[in-house]
């Protein structure tokens, strides 16, 4: 049996209620990509429902989302198990055990936070033995150097973002940070703009690379991602509001 999940919990958010929040977003979205010379309709934004009951689910499609990102592999595949009908594609934006390989790529459309090359051969692996299409995926990327994140170091450069591009089971669309919980701006800036830098590094060293999403920013430091450089907010609690417990 799956864990006992947040299942039938009515949402914390009406499907209205959602469309006013990222209306919200989407307004300080284009400023701040105003601010930085960038065009905001580039920038998406994946709602994050983790924490939250599967109804949130039907309320974040019924606002127009077509995608939601989960953390817990064993919480979105009860989640996604409970609902039916709902054509949303499920991105997995925590990180994966490598025993759950089989199970993760069987509940998600999308892996975000490929956090090391054996995981990397793993996911490949388990996309070509179930005979399925090549997995999209993004490559974390460390780049606070906190010991506490997982990830690719930054410093290490697009030779090893190269391996994982390798792999015939995936196929890497970008790469992903994650920032800390700070609120030192300069700090986040420069986590931000080191995961760039090096995307658009790997786009002119790794053949094939196009690296066109960069999936930086949460509900806490959006707006600098944005001026930085990302393609993809993944917000939680501002557009689906808090977690229980949060
Ligand atoms: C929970 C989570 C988010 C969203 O967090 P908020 O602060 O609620 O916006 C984004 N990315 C990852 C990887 C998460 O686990």
């Amino acid at each position: 049996m799956p864990q006992p999940v947040t299942v039938g919990r009515l949402p914390a958010v009406n499907h209205e209620e959602i469309q006013e929040r990222a209306a919200r977003v989407f307004a300080r979205v284009r400023e701040a990509a105003e601010r930085a010379g960038r065009d905001p309709s580039v920038v998406e934004l994946l709602p994050i429902t983790k924490g939250h009951g599967a109804s949130i689910l039907e309320a974040v499609a019924a606002a127009g989302f077509d995608r939601v990102g989960e953390n817990r592999v064993a919480e979105a595949d009860a989640k996604r198990g409970s609902l039916t009908g709902l054509d949303l594609e499920w991105c997995m934006v925590g990180h994966v055990q490598r025993n759950k390989a089989a199970r993760v790529i069987r509940v998600f459309d999308r892996i975000e936070s490929v956090d090391s090359l054996r995981l990397a051969s793993k996911l490949s692996a388990e996309v070509e033995k179930a005979d399925r299409a090549a997995l999209p995926v993004l490559v974390q990327v460390n780049a606070s150097g906190e010991a506490s994140k997982g990830g690719f170091p930054v410093e290490a450069g697009p030779a090893r973002v190269a391996e994982v591009c390798e792999l015939p089971g995936l196929r890497v669309e970008g790469l992903m940070t994650m920032a800390p919980f700070v609120d030192d701006e300069e700090l986040l800036r420069s986590v931000f703009r080191r995961t760039r830098e090096l995307n658009d590094r790997c786009r002119l060293e790794i053949e094939g690379y196009a690296g066109e999403v960069l999936s930086m920013g949460m509900s806490n430091d959006f707006e600098l991602a944005v001026e930085e450089g990302s393609t993809e907010l993944r917000l939680g609690t501002i557009l689906v509001g808090k977690r229980p417990g949060q």
